[in-house]
């Protein structure tokens, strides 16, 4: 009864405050300022709310003990029911746990998982950040495009914030350690080539310790070779100036130890004749034994040339008994210098040969050895990348007319330009080999079909920018190429087979274009 005559009054009062105050009589404020005046109410309500408020709070603060401090002076307001004082506070919390520097965003839903799920994208992240810049990045010093995509990866890693951006950085990594692979690769390579030069360089100094003076061509070539940037070519050629070297030399070896033992005979034979004349003095006699031992004892050309021109000096006396074996040394002499001058000039030729073991000698592609070795090499890396892979085949087009119209030599030109226009315009990674007489193959890594077409119809574009100039006028060469991507572990026959399908197409539908194998089971001009 009591309550329900005071709650009357206090209706009555906090209209006549209202209008007193003139505050607008909206039930938030009607029941604002019915509290006020009801205080055992309203301190009622806000015991629960607070109570809420501060277990929330505690445990806010157990798990983000940096908030504290804050947490802790609201709890304070709290217990002496300082509202204002508490809506304060409260603000500033509200505003710390928002600021960007923190490494958590204010959850819109304080649960545990949202908290993990966060932890996790700041440690994958922090961990592809750290990987990015302290090891690919610097991997790829050479590789200065693959390096500029790892550091532009690097910055979106950095910026990611949800596991989604996360996710949507793997395509571009893995383009990225594939390119870093296919670099470690080629230095590994490099690194067993340069092993197996020294080994060959070994060799031939073995072979070589009879004949000095020949090492120095070849390891000439060799070092100037070695002197410029190391390359998969450059140490190919070494390799084999090297081999054939060898070669070259146990064919020819035999003949100049052959006359070399000649030269020393004659050389005996002709001091022992010496020795024979009578009217030669004691002081020569022990001249003459002395350079019979020193014949004896040299096993060099030019030793033994030395010894024998001075003889020849001391023997003008008698030079009328001695010129037949004067002749017959000179003569076996002349069969050694001989010898030794083809070798040197073998071992020059050696150097200019450039139909090297994977190399193509008019074009300056890989030749079909270097092809299979690139294919097996490619397929593999592919494989383990899960990579795509395009092979291009291509034919010039009406080639016959070439030679027929301008002679084989111009043809073989004409090849040779083509070869070099198409080199410039592929990738680096991208290999060319000479398939056939005027067929090139090209494997084009990392790629798939519709870009390979764009990667070989650009370089169709380079041939007709970069003409053919022959006597003054230009001449016009086109190719036609059939492109395919490499099917799950299709064999290296099955591929070069639907390029040359796609090929065939190229040809039929009027030539000087590029037709994909995917497209081969629509009928022609589609
Ligand atoms: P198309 O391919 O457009 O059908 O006509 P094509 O005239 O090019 O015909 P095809 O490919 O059958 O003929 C290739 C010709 O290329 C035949 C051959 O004389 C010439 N050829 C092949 N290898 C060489 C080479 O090394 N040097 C030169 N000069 N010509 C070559
Ligand atoms: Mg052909
Ligand atoms: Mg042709």
């Amino acid at each position: 009864m009591d309550q329900h005559k005071k709650s009357v009054e206090t209706a009555r009062q906090t209209l006549i405050q209202l209008a007193k105050s003139r505050i607008a009589p909206t039930p938030d404020n009607y029941r604002k300022v019915y509290n006020a005046i009801d205080g055992q109410a309203a301190t009622d309500n806000s015991l629960t709310i607070g109570q809420l408020l501060s277990n929330v709070l505690k445990e806010v603060g157990a798990q983000q003990p940096r908030h504290s401090p804050g947490i802790n002076h609201i709890l304070k307001q709290l217990e002496a029911q300082n509202w204002t004082g508490l809506e304060i506070t409260l603000r500033e919390l509200l505003a710390n746990l928002s600021m960007p520097g923190n490494k958590h965003p204010a959850p819109s839903n304080p649960g545990g998982a949202h908290h993990e799920l966060a932890d996790v994208v700041t440690l994958w992240r922090n961990m592809l950040v750290k990987t990015l810049d302290l090891v690919v990045i610097p991997q790829l010093q050479e590789v200065p495009d693959a390096q500029a995509r790892a550091t532009a990866l690097l910055e979106e890693a950095r910026q990611a914030q949800s596991h989604e951006e996360i996710l949507a950085l793997e395509t571009a990594l893995k383009n990225i350690l594939f390119s870093l692979e296919m670099h470690l690769d080629t230095q590994s390579q490099l690194q067993l080539r340069l092993l197996q030069l020294l080994r060959l360089l070994v060799v031939s100094m073995e072979a070589l310790v009879l004949e000095e003076q020949w090492l120095q061509g070849p390891t000439a070539a060799v070092r100037e070779i070695l002197t410029q940037p190391l390359n998969m070519d450059s140490l190919s050629k070494a390799e084999d100036t090297l081999k054939d070297l060898i070669f070259m030399q146990g064919q020819l070896r035999p003949g100049l130890i052959e006359a070399k033992k000649t030269l020393k005979k004659m050389a005996e034979i002709f001091v022992a004749q010496l020795a024979e004349i009578t009217l030669a003095t004691d002081d020569y006699q022990t001249k003459l034994k002395h350079y019979r031992e020193e014949i004896s004892h040299s096993d060099e050309i030019e030793d033994l040339n030395q010894v024998l021109s001075r003889l020849l000096e001391d023997t003008q006396i008698v030079s009328s008994i001695t010129q037949h074996s004067r002749n017959e040394i000179i003569e076996a002499e002349n069969k050694v210098r001989e010898a030794e001058k083809q070798i040197y000039e073998l071992t020059l030729q050696l150097d200019h040969i450039n139909e090297i073991a994977h190399e193509d000698y008019l074009t300056g592609t890989l030749n079909r050895r270097g092809m299979d070795e690139a294919l097996v090499r490619e397929f593999n890396r592919a494989d383990r990348f899960g990579m795509p892979l395009s092979i291009a085949m291509m034919d010039i087009d009406h080639f016959k007319q070439i030679n027929d119209n301008l002679g084989h030599a111009t043809g073989d030109q004409a090849l040779a330009h083509l070869a070099s226009v198409i080199k410039e315009s592929l990738r680096t990674t991208d290999v060319i080999a000479r398939y056939g007489g005027e067929e090139f193959i090209i494997l084009l890594p990392g790629t798939v079909e519709q870009d390979a077409i764009s990667v070989i119809t650009r370089a169709q574009r380079e041939l007709t920018r970069n003409i053919f100039l022959h006597n003054d006028s230009h001449i016009l060469i086109t190719f036609s190429a059939g492109v395919a991507e490499r099917r799950e572990s299709e064999p290296a026959d099955a591929i070069i087979g639907r390029t040359d399908q796609a090929l065939y197409r190229a040809k039929n539908s009027g030539r000087n274009r590029v037709v994909g194998a995917s497209t081969l089971d629509q009928p022609a001009g589609q």
